[in-house]
């Protein structure tokens, strides 16, 4: 591609409203423009290297035996009321009414969409396991968009949703994918780990994300250098000690007089760390009401919670009542946000009644009471895991880093198939539930990962699987022999297989090697009268800044 015919408006200033390398420089590389806040174009350059990263993850995927689809970004309320996530989603959801007042979003992830189509069109264990994934526009109502292709609000994703007969058979599609990430990601060229995670809005049992390591990440994760252990820092928690009471929803001794208590009595009660209590979740506050959700994944016993709040002062509560309490839709299983520091703010302006997990599923005890019951003084100085802890795998000590989140799997079990009723024939003629995984990787914010982890002051250091060109081709000499011996370099190293861009502009050296940096491509070559009356081009190592002298009947070879 030649430069004077393509759009490249490279800039020579850091444009003000970038915070994040990467969001300046595919700004000043001329990669992307803002159209408005988190929604951007991607010029020709931009696009080139969404393109690549998205033939990456497309082989994979394919590789891994998922098929390739493509669902609409608008889809219809009422899927979204079937599972409840209409009133959930909150604002990110992005809706608007057509022409007949009907109610429809702007999809931020798939699930209920295909589930949809699933129960429709699939209907024996003979078609299964099904993988089916599309590379597409989502929309979410970000907060706060920033740092360009990072957060965006409109924003390409390659989600994917497996369906399987029985929990083996979804633990091996989960797995499939968890090995593709890997694969993909090691071939966009990336330093990254994958991260035991929590499930947010998309719910299921377990989950990993899979992060890029980078000072400019938003996540904080922990990981040990044998790599044993590795979890989202909001996830990083001890296991339950072997004797932790694993009993389920059982009659329980009243407390004679429930009374506050110390961090250090509930920590010692539950037989649980500090830290693993601080992973207590809020949902939904409504006025003096709060709903405390202790995580129930790795068995930090609420029956044990209960007990210690006096469970005589305490009922259990039917989904519809903690909704009528908390506003939290029925079946709700997951944290919706606020986190413990926030439970101590809200304590200070006198929260009083709290809704606790039971240890049972859609059971709650409601009525706990904070003040009398318990205290939660220092839950704010006891929020993160530290460098140097014992990992809880025994395989040494935390590393603790910052991560960028570019993809994130998800076992989902029968969440959405339940509420969808999607259901399947197995071998013995009767309906089952199928078990779900679903799985996405940002596109965008893949790119924008890959420039956090690989520039210098002077710009993009492309790896080369994404790079938008292999090689930037520069005539430093304004004579007929520099543009012949340019044109006829151009030719061969594309008859070669290699992808050029050709600075044919009438601009000097300075500026176009400035550009070259800037833009960041594995290679560039140089050539100029002098070096051919030598009878050789210049070829530089954009990571390294390298130079060999090569002669252009050699360049192929020197470059494979
Ligand atoms: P985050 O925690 O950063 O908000 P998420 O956990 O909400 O991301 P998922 O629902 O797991 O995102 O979506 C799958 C992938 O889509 C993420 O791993 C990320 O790479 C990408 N992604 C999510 N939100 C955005 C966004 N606003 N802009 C760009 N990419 C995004
Ligand atoms: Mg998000
Ligand atoms: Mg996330
Ligand atoms: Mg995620």
């Amino acid at each position: 591609m030649r430069t004077s015919q393509t759009l490249i408006p490279t800039l020579r200033e850091d444009p003000g409203e970038a915070e994040t390398v990467s969001h300046r420089l595919m700004l000043r590389a001329g990669l992307i423009r803002k159209v408005a806040a988190g929604i951007y174009t991607y010029l020709p350059l931009g696009l080139r290297i969404i393109r690549k990263v998205e033939q990456i993850i497309r082989e994979e995927m394919n590789r891994a035996g998922a098929q390739e689809l493509l669902m609409p970004i608008a889809s219809p309320a009422e899927l979204w009321k079937e599972t409840g996530r209409w009133d959930y989603y909150g604002k990110e959801l992005l809706r608007f009414k057509d022409r007949h007042e009907r109610d429809f979003c702007l999809g931020p992830t798939h699930e209920e969409v295909i589930t949809d189509l699933f129960r429709r069109e699939v209907r024996s264990y003979r078609q299964l396991p099904v993988n089916f994934y599309q590379i597409q526009t989502k929309f979410r109502d970000e907060i706060r968009p920033r740092f360009g292709l990072m957060r965006g609000r409109e924003f390409i994703m390659k989600d994917a949703y497996s369906f399987d007969v029985d929990e083996a058979g979804a633990k091996l599609s989960y797995q499939k994918m968890y090995d593709a990430y890997t694969r993909i990601f090691t071939r966009c060229g990336l330093t990254f780990r994958a991260v035991e995670a929590d499930t947010g809005l998309i719910g299921g049992d377990v989950s990993h994300e899979f992060m890029v390591l980078a000072e400019t990440g938003e996540a904080t994760v922990v990981y040990t250098d044998k790599g044993a252990y590795a979890a989202n820092l909001e996830r990083a928690e001890v296991p339950p000690p072997a004797d932790a009471d694993p009993s389920p929803l059982r009659p329980l001794a009243p407390a004679a007089t429930p009374q506050r208590r110390t961090v250090d009595e509930v920590t010692a009660f539950l037989k649980v760390s500090p830290r693993q209590l601080v992973k207590t979740l809020l949902y939904t506050a409504e006025k003096d009401t709060v709903a405390v959700l202790i995580r129930g994944d790795h068995e930090v016993n609420e029956v044990k919670v209960a007990r210690l709040l006096g469970v005589n002062e305490i009922q259990l509560a039917t989904p519809e009542k903690v909704k009528e309490l908390t506003g939290a839709p029925p079946g709700f299983a997951g944290p919706v946000g606020l986190k413990v520091r926030i439970l101590a703010d809200h304590a200070v302006k006198g929260m009083k009644n709290f809704v606790v997990g039971a240890n049972q599923p859609d059971t709650h005890y409601v009525d706990a009471n904070l003040d009398r019951d318990f205290s939660v003084d220092r839950f704010a100085d006891l929020r993160n895991a530290q460098a140097g802890d014992p990992s809880p795998r025994g395989d040494g000590a935390l590393v603790v880093a910052k991560g960028i989140e570019v993809g994130q799997v998800f076992l989902l079990g029968t969440k959405y198939s339940q509420k969808m009723n999607a259901t399947i024939l197995d071998d013995q003629g009767k309906e089952r539930l199928a078990i779900m995984g679903c799985y996405g990787i940002g596109v965008g914010r893949t790119a924008a990962a890959a420039i956090e982890q690989n520039h210098d002051e002077r710009g993009i250091i492309w790896p080369y699987p994404i790079a938008p060109f292999h090689l930037h081709l520069l005539p430093v000499s304004q004579s007929e022999k520099t543009a012949q011996a340019t044109a006829a370099l151009y030719d061969a190293l594309q008859a070669a297989g290699f992808e050029v861009l050709w600075d044919d502009r009438e601009e000097r050296a300075g500026v176009k090697f400035n550009d070259a940096d800037l833009i960041g491509a594995p290679f560039q070559v140089v050539v100029g009268d002098k070096g051919l009356a030598d009878g050789v081009v210049e070829i530089k190592v954009r990571r390294t800044g390298a130079k060999s002298r090569v002669a252009p009947a050699e360049i192929v070879n020197h470059l494979r």
